[in-house]
């Protein structure tokens, strides 16, 4: 008998999912069941990350799902929990599992670039913001991975390097203590920075954006310095040639500089921010631009993986409302943006405009629904007043999106 052709889409190479927890995992699966799979014929190498899964598979499942990103270069991942020792009770876990992004991120050396996705009567707080700004922040070293002392009393602080080749140690004083006070150490790798330079690169480039790179290297001559001599030693050695062909330019600034030019921009830029820097500002634009449930993150490695996501969690609260039979208003649109990203990507990457092309339309009737009033609860606070707009349950905004997509 011959197979009957299906008139869905085909998207040819595999794509990895990855599922998650909570209410991030009820949205997933009406997200795909009711705008993806009616449309779609794709090859998905699925990965339960649900919490109870990874205790059943001490973990392992976490890494599988990592080493599958790498292997076919592109995934699609939902929230997860990450435990605490709440988590360890509820779930009766065996222990208190590491953060399954932390081990994604281990894994593929990669950085997280977190952007918002616009509409129309959602208007940002900074007013002359057009344009999505991205943040990528270096998730490695300085502070987080710093050690401290609180000084008791008068003292000296140093700084010591014991080379492992042997030889005299490099020794500097920090400060010659008088009274009590405090005393840090912090550190990075060539590699870290390198590969963080990398991605920034490789993303900036995929998104055709500029790319600035801030630190404070007046101060910091050798720290800072380090990072900004590397970011330009790739930027000549591998990139100046495509960011000029893209009409794109790379970017140093001081981090002041960069954030009096950021309010004053329109937009439209990659900004990779070192690891402090990069925390205080992605959350600064999460709340400039309206909602967490409107902000996408993807996880690019430099070996050029691609790894996209919501950028909020698994929305704990409003998933016990769900497990007590009430309906939620939670908003769906950053896991959708997180599947049309990662079906770009293949779609580009296999050339099959008509993946491109569905994403897009599907990204279109999201916004569209949003701009006609339809809006989810965490929007009908920053949404512009309206007499159409109109508050609906999670499914009511799918629905709604589903209709709109047909029509486009
Ligand atoms: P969250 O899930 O992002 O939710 C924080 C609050 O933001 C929610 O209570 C809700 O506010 C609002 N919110 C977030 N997403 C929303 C959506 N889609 N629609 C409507 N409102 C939304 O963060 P959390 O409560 O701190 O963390 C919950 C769990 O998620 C934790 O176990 C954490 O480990 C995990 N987490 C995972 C990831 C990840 O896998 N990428 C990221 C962050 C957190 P209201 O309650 O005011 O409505
Ligand atoms: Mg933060």
């Amino acid at each position: 008998m011959k197979k009957m052709k299906t008139d869905k889409i085909e998207v040819k190479n595999t794509i990895v999912e990855i599922d998650g927890d909570e209410m991030a995992r009820v949205m997933w699966k009406m997200v795909k069941d009711k705008l993806l799979l009616p449309h779609l014929d794709m090859k998905l190498e699925y990965y339960d990350l649900g919490l109870k899964m990874r205790d059943e598979t001490e973990d392992k499942i976490t890494i599988e799902a990592a080493n599958a990103i790498k292997r076919h270069g592109l995934g699609v991942k939902c929230a997860t929990i990450t435990p605490n020792k709440e988590r360890m009770k509820e779930y009766n876990l065996k222990q208190e599992w590491k953060s399954p992004n932390g081990t994604i991120r281990a894994i593929l050396d990669g950085t997280v670039f977190r952007s918002p996705i616009l509409t129309k009567n959602i208007q940002p707080a900074v007013r002359n913001w057009k344009k999505p700004i991205i943040i990528g922040r270096h998730a490695y070293g300085d502070v987080y991975k710093n050690q401290e002392i609180s000084v008791p009393g008068p003292g000296k602080g140093e700084l010591i390097f014991t080379p492992a080749a042997g030889g005299s140690p490099i020794r500097l004083t920090i400060h010659e203590f008088t009274g009590s006070g405090i005393l840090q150490g912090i550190h990075n790798t060539d590699k870290s920075i390198r590969s963080f330079a990398t991605s920034c690169f490789i993303y900036a480039l995929d998104q055709k954006v500029d790319l600035w790179f801030s630190s404070k290297d007046t101060i910091s001559k050798t720290y800072d310095a380090r990072f900004r001599e590397i970011f330009q030693e790739e930027y000549e050695r591998n990139w100046k040639k495509k960011f000029d062909d893209s009409g794109i330019v790379y970017f140093f600034t001081l981090i002041d500089d960069a954030v009096a030019r950021i309010i004053k921009s329109e937009g439209g830029v990659l900004w990779a921010c070192k690891n402090y820097d990069g925390d205080v500002m992605s959350d600064m634009l999460g709340s400039v631009y309206g909602s967490l449930a409107m902000m996408t993150s993807v996880l690019v490695s430099p070996e050029g993986s691609f790894e996209y996501e919501a950028a909020h969690g698994t929305v704990q609260k409003h998933y016990y409302k769900h497990l007590k039979g009430e309906k939620t208003s939670s908003n769906p649109i950053a896991i959708i943006f997180a599947w049309t990203g990662c079906l770009k990507k293949r779609g580009e990457l296999d050339k099959t405009p008509d993946v491109v092309e569905f994403a897009k339309k599907l990204e279109q009737a999201c916004i569209e629904t949003v701009e006609s009033g339809i809006v989810t609860g965490d929007l009908t606070k920053v949404a512009t007043p309206s007499p159409n707009n109109k508050q609906v349950y999670t499914e009511g905004l799918i629905d709604a999106v589903a209709a709109r997509l047909k029509k486009i």
